[in-house]
């Protein structure tokens, strides 16, 4: 069926990125229309930050975020979203720098910006699954399995392939590469790493403070284990590392500091200290306290000491291998848990084919591309819904410049 309108803007997905430029534009006359092939305007947005919505974060900049792609552009302003939120009634909360919706219900966000969207009269059609994207004398059209669209401006936020359940497609590469952008690799990202190592027959149940290591990368935070994976903030922050690891079938081991607090030499202090004030305890008794006690059985076991050896008969060498195994326990992983588990899409269209400033196509006038189909991912806690609204944000500026 075609619908015979001609709108100033035509957008591709109806999630976070999506609704906030369709917002602005709407809000400056442009005559839009939103598309998604889900039954709901921003889905995704409710099962974000564990159904309570992380949406932004004190602490911004360019170092939160990965790109294959200089990222000196980043410039992203929590005080912006969160003003944003709060004109459609989200009041947030700032809880150490991350910030939620009081309500502590991500649907708050969706509902907001759903009601923003029916204030603005700006026309839905959802169900409908954008299959192709044309453009000839200046003007698109865009191919539904139900409808055809006609457009002065096309903007791409369909998002990236994590999540599936939620709604996605490869739709937005499928289109860059049509337009003549490349696409780079994609891993997932934010997502567990899966395990077969033996270690986690101990270690399984597990949540422990620790620093993560993979590679030349580290994060701390609560590390998660299960008998057949290890995960929690910090495993999920690298793991974009990882995915494209497994991609290229060059995995490495994963590592684990449980005493990130105390360098190596503090480390075999305290170790010293306690063995010398219980000198008449076991191993196991002289560690209480230090670690959870199936990471201290662990340890104890992975430097071939028995739990019972008291520690009056502990030499040098036990205790090297005490220090080697709590500050860098290897774990052998097989990837991550893939795109279904993640919450983000490492890689994606190619920023070298974007006008940073406008989020414009370089290779065709009038096409936009936002939010995570991009080369850009964020670290856990807010930024990627930050980077959706942002690069929402600096199309709608320039599509109303144009207008
Ligand atoms: C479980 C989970 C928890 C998360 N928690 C957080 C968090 O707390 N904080 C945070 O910052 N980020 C979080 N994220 C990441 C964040 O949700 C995304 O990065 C963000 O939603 C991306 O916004 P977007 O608009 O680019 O894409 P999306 O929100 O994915 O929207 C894309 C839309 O396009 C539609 N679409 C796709 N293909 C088509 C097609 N062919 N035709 C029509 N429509 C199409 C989809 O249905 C979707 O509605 C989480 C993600 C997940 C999965």
């Amino acid at each position: 069926m075609s619908n015979n309108k001609t709108y100033d803007l035509c957008i591709v997905g109806a999630g976070f990125s999506g609704l906030v430029l369709a917002a602005y534009a709407a809000r400056a006359g442009l005559l839009v229309c939103l598309i998604d092939l889900n039954r709901l305007v921003g889905r995704r947005i409710l099962s974000t930050g564990n159904g309570r919505c992380n949406f932004t974060n004190k602490n911004m900049g360019k170092e939160y975020y990965y790109s294959n792609h200089n990222l000196d552009f980043i410039s992203d302003d929590h005080e912006e979203l969160v003003s944003f939120l709060k004109e459609l009634g989200v009041i947030e909360k700032d809880l150490d720098g991350y910030y939620y919706p009081i309500t502590n219900q991500a649907k708050t966000v969706r509902d907001a910006l759903e009601n923003e969207i029916n204030r603005l009269n700006i026309s839905v059609f959802l169900d409908n699954r954008v299959t192709d994207i044309t453009k000839e004398d200046d003007l698109f059209t865009v191919v539904t399995n139900r409808n055809v669209f006609s457009a002065k401006s096309v903007c791409v936020a369909s998002g990236g392939l994590a999540a599936a359940t939620l709604g996605s497609s490869k739709i937005g590469y499928k289109m860059a590469q049509k337009f003549n952008m490349e696409v780079t690799k994609t891993a997932p990202s934010l997502v567990g790493a899966t395990s077969k190592d033996i270690c986690l027959k101990e270690l399984s149940g597990v949540r422990a403070q620790g620093k993560v290591t993979y590679r030349d990368y580290s994060c701390e935070g609560e590390v998660q284990f299960t008998k057949e994976a290890v995960s929690g903030y910090p495993v999920m922050c690298i793991s974009r590392f990882i995915g494209f690891d497994e991609e290229a079938g060059t995995l490495d081991k994963l590592y684990v500091d449980f005493a990130p607090y105390l360098n190596g030499y503090e480390l075999k202090k305290e170790l010293k200290t306690r063995f010398e004030r219980n000198e008449k305890a076991t191993i196991s008794q002289a560690l209480v306290g230090l670690f959870n006690e199936k990471v201290a059985e662990t340890i104890i076991s992975y430097s071939r000491i028995y739990n019972d050896t008291m520690v009056s008969q502990l030499d040098d060498t036990d205790i090297d291998a005490l220090s080697k195994n709590i500050k860098r326990f290897a774990i052998k992983i097989n990837g991550t848990k893939g795109f279904d588990a993640a919450q983000v899409t490492a890689g994606g269209v190619d920023l070298s084919y974007i006008n940073l400033d406008t989020m414009e196509s370089t290779t065709c006038k009038g096409l936009y591309f936002i939010g995570e189909v991009l080369d850009v991912d964020g670290i856990c806690g807010g930024y990627n819904l930050q980077w959706a609204y942002s690069s929402a944000k600096r199309a709608a500026m320039d599509l109303i410049k144009e207008f």
